[in-house]
């Protein structure tokens, strides 16, 4: 895989969608093209399903399985959710596709396979179970449907959850073919396997979780191929596996080895031949297969070859900490890293790869070529993870997905991830607390991880200001100091050091440090945010507020963050800006919603006196605003002509409050009544 060929895999879709009408036309004489499901199990270990696992049953894979072909060698693109399954969707590389980590945007350049299939004529439907795919992150283009809801302000659903949902759906009967990719999320981190898998597998919960999701791929294999009509295409696939503690990695997303990487992969569909598939693939190729099974395209298709150079990446510790690049190639049954340095296993004869053949063997030139050419991503290039608001990034952390605060410094001497390996569970744990504003707990292992990496920016701006936060203002210097030192001019340090002023009684300090760092780059969440701040403080309001708008079309606002914009709006007597930021913070919060009361004012002052009626209603009792309330209800009683307006009033009297009283006996509209 050389560079040009990553750009030539980059091009295809354009091509290929001029190549497609021919094609399509002349399939459809052919044959009638078949229904796919493309289920994705995520954090499935290739050994943990299908007929060859040990130690746990999954009699629906297995099922499945006997009826199509399994692929012994199939590996992820990268071990992480959304950067494998953009792979899946859009047929390439993370160095095409531009995704390395989770709780990043796909671009919308790229074309997903459901804008192909839609475009074919296709009816399109995803499922979703976890936040990592919420539709935020830029899978949802092509999907007619795209169900990423998770109840109860859950960060994931159970398989048996998304499969009711999905058979629901299947009930509405469509002639065109249907494209449904449904992902269950279970097997991650934490296990919580339900009866009777937790106590079939009492000490494996996470073969619990595989169980208990099996259980549900059988129920939406059997749904699907009763209600669709006409010929189906069934692919399974795993969008990485899990470490378990092999070369000291719990979880997955920060090594390349085959616990992570080597994933389960069955096809089941027209042309497919039957039995099992020795040769490695990498999984990007479900794009191609589903592609050619739409008529759309034959390049690339697991119908029709199998073998090549599998390759795979594991960015996320070079991206986040500045440690070394981390790049893999599989050629036959021989798997090579490159991560500072090179290793190489036998992964047939040798699969928890405990044997590194690195200094005797030799790497066919295909491989070392795949190895050395594929891109390293540019930091400056990266997208920041800031443009999450604070409720996302707890909800990915939630899940275990914490993105680092700041560009990491590139050096030639940086750490080999597969080294610290002892330190993942630390990073991830100082990473979470850090979320979680439990900023006492956090600073002792972000000083761990300082001794063990003393050159980690990420662990130094924490540490910086988790003392800021709790008002340690001599450690917060001291660890802001570090952070210039490891990084010299570096906006983050800068404006952290800014965020850190802005928490003190000097926080006039922070003014022009933001206002030279927004100027400087004017997306930078974090600045634009507390800039904000300030200038309320210092009593800019419509200025606060210009700031506000601007972080809010850079990452979207939440309900609490609406409301205050609302009130904002509404002090500036921006009637209609106002009514249109509270409307948009109820729908986001439904019963929940706070601010009735100033909806209805405002209502009432652009003379929508239904709207206004049926706002105010809705104030509760024991709302601090509910004598405000009674008097503008009244009012509008009196406006709308109300037959018990006059007890309306009354009632408004009963319930005042300092102001209301006053407000009420300068009333002119009462005083007919
Ligand atoms: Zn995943």
């Amino acid at each position: 895989m050389n560079r040009n060929r990553i750009a030539h895999i980059a091009l295809l879709p354009a091509v290929l969608m001029l190549a497609a009408c021919h094609k399509d036309s002349a399939r459809k004489a052919e044959s009638p093209r078949p229904s796919i499901l493309f289920v994705t199990l995520d954090t499935t270990r290739a050994d943990a399903v299908g007929p060859e696992a040990r130690g746990i049953e999954t009699p629906s894979f297995n099922a499945l399985a006997a009826r199509g072909r399994r692929f012994r060698w199939a590996y992820a693109t990268v071990p992480q959710t959304l950067p494998s399954h953009t792979s899946m969707l859009t047929g390439l590389y993370p160095a095409g596709h531009g995704v390395h980590e989770n709780a990043r945007h796909v671009a919308e350049n790229q074309l997903l396979i459901s804008e192909r299939l839609h475009n074919a004529g296709y009816r399109t439907a995803a499922f979703v179970s976890s936040f990592a795919l919420a539709r935020r992150f830029g899978l949802a283009r092509g999907f007619d449907i795209y169900d990423d809801e998770l109840p109860g302000g859950r960060p994931e659903r159970t398989a048996r959850e998304t499969t009711d949902r999905v058979i629901e759906f299947l009930r509405t009967p469509a002639k065109q073919p249907l494209f449904l990719w449904v992902h269950f999320y279970d097997p991650h981190y934490p296990y919580t396997p339900p009866e009777p898998f937790r106590s079939r597998y009492p000490k494996q919960p996470y073969y619990g979780e595989v169980a208990a999701m099996d259980e549900q791929l059988g129920r939406l294999a059997a749904a699907f191929q009763q209600q669709v009509k006409g010929p189906v295409a069934i692919v399974l696939v795993g969008d990485h596996g899990e470490g378990l503690g092999e070369h000291g990695e719990q979880q997955h997303g920060d090594l390349l080895y085959q616990a992570t990487m080597h994933v389960p992969l069955v096809m089941i569909g027209p042309r497919v031949h039957p039995g099992v598939g020795d040769a490695p693939v990498s999984t990007r190729r479900i794009f191609h297969t589903i592609l050619d099974w739409a008529g759309i395209d034959t390049a690339n298709s697991l119908l029709r070859e199998e073998g090549e150079v599998a390759v795979g990446e594991a960015m996320k510790p070079f991206l986040d900490y500045g440690w070394q690049p981390q790049v893999m190639a599989v050629d036959g049954t021989r798997k090579a890293i490159l991560a500072g340095k090179l290793e190489v296993y036998d992964v047939a004869s040798d699969p928890n790869e405990m044997h590194d053949l690195a200094a005797g063997a030799s790497l066919s030139r295909q491989a070392r070529a795949a190895l050395q050419e594929y891109p390293i991503p540019s930091m400056d290039a990266q997208q920041s993870a800031s443009n999450l608001s604070d409720e996302e990034h707890r909800k990915l952390a939630a899940l275990g997905y914490v993105s680092s605060v700041a560009k990491p410094v590139v050096r030639p001497d940086a750490p080999r991830p597969a080294d610290m390996a002892p330190m993942f569970p630390i990073l991830d744990e100082a990473a979470r607390l850090f979320v979680q504003e439990q900023y006492a707990k956090a600073i002792p292992l972000l000083e761990q991880i300082l001794g063990r990496d003393p050159n980690n920016l990420d662990a130094a701006l924490r540490l910086a200001t988790s003392h800021s936060a709790l008002g340690h203002e001599q450690a917060a210097f001291a660890a802001y100091r570090r952070a210039e030192v490891i990084a010299p001019n570096s906006a983050d340090v800068r404006t952290y050091m800014a965020l850190h002023y802005a928490r003190t009684a000097e926080w006039p300090k922070a003014v022009p440090m933001l206002e030279r760092i927004v100027a400087e780059t004017p997306d930078k969440v974090p600045a634009l945010e507390a800039l904000a701040l300030l200038r309320e403080r210092q009593g800019q309001i419509e200025e606060a507020m210009r700031l506000r708008q601007k972080v809010y079309t850079l990452r979207s606002p939440t309900p609490a963050e609406l409301s205050r914009l609302g009130e904002m709006q509404m002090a500036l007597g921006q009637t209609a800006p106002a009514i249109d930021s509270f409307e948009k913070a109820r729908a986001l919060e439904g019963a929940s919603f706070k601010h009735d009361t100033e909806l209805g004012v405002l209502y009432l002052a652009s003379q929508r006196f239904e709207d206004a009626r049926l706002a105010l209603d809705r104030v509760r009792p024991n709302d601090p605003s509910y004598p405000m309330a009674l008097f503008k209800r009244a009012q509008v009683s009196v406006l709308l002509h109300e037959p018990d307006a006059s007890a309306r009033i009354a009632a408004a009297r009963t319930h005042a409050d300092a102001t209301t009283r006053e407000l009420i006996s300068r009333e002119r509209l009462f005083r007919q009544q």
